[in-house]
C-alpha cells in the first residue's frame, strides 16, 4: 500500500510516497534523510514533546518541560495525561526529572528552566 507523508526534517517539505508492499520504498525525497524519515514515520512514528507543568512557589504558575528524547507517537496522550496530574514545587533546576520513563517509553520528561522559590507576599526569591 502506498501512503503519502510530508518530510519535516528540513524546510523544503518534500512530499514522500512510501510503499509498504515494496519494502517501504520511498520516492519524492530530495535527499537520503527523507528515506529514513518516511520509513520511520510510517513504521514507528516518534515525536519530541514540549509543554508545561503546574508549579507552586515560583514566580510563574507553569514550568516549561520537554522530553529528553523522542517518544513513540502513540504514547503522547498517556504522557500528557500524566503531566496534567503533576504538581511541581519550587525550586526546580533545569534538567530535573518531572516524569521518569514516561508511559514506559524509557524517555524522561525534564524541566527546561531554573525556577527559584519566591515568597508569597513579595514575589521575591526566597
Ligand atoms: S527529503 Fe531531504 S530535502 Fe526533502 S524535506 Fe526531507 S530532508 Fe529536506
Amino acid at each position: 500500500m502506498k501512503q503519502e507523508v510530508i518530510c519535516i526534517v528540513c524546510p523544503r517539505g518534500c512530499l514522500l510516497t512510501v510503499d509498504s508492499e515494496r519494502d517501504w520504498a520511498v520516492s519524492g525525497n530530495h535527499c537520503a534523510r527523507g528515506i529514513a524519515y518516511g520509513r520511520a514515520e510510517l513504521q514507528h512514528p516518534v515525536r519530541s514533546l514540549t509543554t508545561t507543568v503546574a508549579i507552586s512557589g515560583a514566580a510563574i504558575a507553569r514550568a516549561p518541560v520537554r522530553s529528553r528524547g523522542e517518544l513513540p507517537k502513540e504514547t503522547l496522550p498517556e504522557v500528557m495525561a500524566a503531566l496534567r496530574r503533576c504538581r511541581l514545587e519550587a525550586p526546580v533546576r533545569r534538567g530535573d526529572t518531572v516524569l521518569a520513563d514516561a508511559a514506559g517509553s524509557g524517555v524522561d520528561i525534564i524541566v527546561t528552566r531554573d525556577l527559584d522559590r519566591v515568597t508569597e507576599t513579595e514575589g521575591e526569591p526566597a
